[in-house]
């Protein structure tokens, strides 16, 4: 089968590998719509801790099952599926404590390779993270139940309600994920972003105020009754952004820490902000079972409108092209179609 290995960081070669076989409890899936994440994005960049190289990568993506093993329940050959790459080991001790995203076991035993033909999936996944995909939904649409997935995870961290005044910093794919879901919550949206274009898109998709992180300060003294706001999403994995913040939130407001930084990058605050004015700060990392269930249902409903995060489309020869317009910032996210 052709897949794409990613050599080095700048440099991915389309190659023809052996075609995985499913052993007992897994499938194989003949890919249909994968998509660029900013995880690819930044291995593309400078490397990824999570994606060793050279190597296989790409990881949201739908399909149909090409073949399936041995005591696999549920699904057969020609399914249409969604799925996501991980699942919890369900004996750890944070499986245990239901704390099913830390599982100690859940980066060790992801799946990469979705820039290619085929992906295999475990028999973990199989039992948990598979789903069937609507007819309504598109296999381009399907392809985000992943990114969805993680951004219901870091929604569910807060109780967002009408009205609430809500900052998301970063309009990539996951800033604008937010977007369409703090807007399904009538919450107030401001977006922040360097990119003239992203926040344009931003505007089209429903944000409320659109604004360069130049001028958040000032905006937030408008906005937000003039005391910051309810909620700030970080979502630029950038540690001055993660540091500056807590500038922007309210008192007994909350951070969701969204963006992961650079390994071994450190951030300081000011203790008496943190104090006095009782802000919370809220790591989020990657999702639950549950969570996928929930960013299913969201897609099935079909009313977030989510293929108008797709900037364009490429065969799988031309994913190099893809990550080199998304290095220079053009687009949001490419569907590769096999
Ligand atoms: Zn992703
Ligand atoms: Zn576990």
């Amino acid at each position: 089968m052709l897949a794409n290995i990613i050599i080095k960081p700048g440099t991915i070669e389309l190659r023809d590998i052996k075609t995985p076989k499913p052993s007992h409890g897994e499938i194989l899936v003949k890919i249909k719509a994968a998509l660029t994440c900013g995880t690819d994005l930044k291995a593309f960049r400078r490397g990824h801790p999570m994606i060793p190289m050279p190597g296989v990568f790409g990881h949201e993506f739908s399909g149909v099952v090409a073949e399936v093993g041995k005591g696999v329940k549920g699904f057969k050959e020609g399914d249409e599926i969604m799925a996501v790459h991980t699942a919890p080991c369900l004996k750890c001790i944070y499986c245990k404590k239901r704390l099913y995203n830390l599982c100690d076991k859940i980066m060790d035993t992801k799946v990469l390779g979705a820039f290619a033909e085929y992906i295999l999936l475990t028999e973990y996944i199989v039992k948990q993270n598979v789903l069937y995909k609507p007819k309504n939904l598109s296999f381009e649409e399907a392809a985000f139940l992943e990114p969805l997935s993680c951004v219901v995870h870091s929604m569910k961290s807060v109780d967002i309600k009408r009205g609430d005044n809500v900052l998301v910093i970063g309009a990539g794919p996951i800033g604008l994920l937010h977007l369409l879901l703090l807007k399904e919550k009538e919450a107030v949206v401001v977006i922040s972003d360097k990119h003239k274009k992203k926040l344009k898109i931003a505007k089209e998709l429903g944000a409320d105020f659109i604004f360069k992180p130049e001028k958040t300060e000032a905006v937030m003294k408008k906005l937000a009754n003039g005391i910051g706001f309810d909620y700030v999403f970080e979502c630029t994995g950038r540690p001055e952004v993660w540091q500056a913040s807590v500038n922007y939130v309210r008192r007994g407001g909350t951070v969701i820490l969204f963006g992961g930084c650079k390994s071994g990058t450190k951030v300081t605050y000011d203790t008496g902000k943190l104090h006095y004015d009782e802000i919370t700060l809220k790591g989020v990392f990657h999702f639950t079972p549950s969570d996928v269930k929930k960013a299913y249902k969201l897609l099935c409903k079909g009313r977030i409108g989510i293929s108008r995060l797709i900037s364009g489309s490429y065969p799988l020869n031309q994913l190099q092209k893809a990550f080199d317009k998304l290095a220079r910032g053009v687009g949001i996210k490419y569907a590769i179609i096999p």
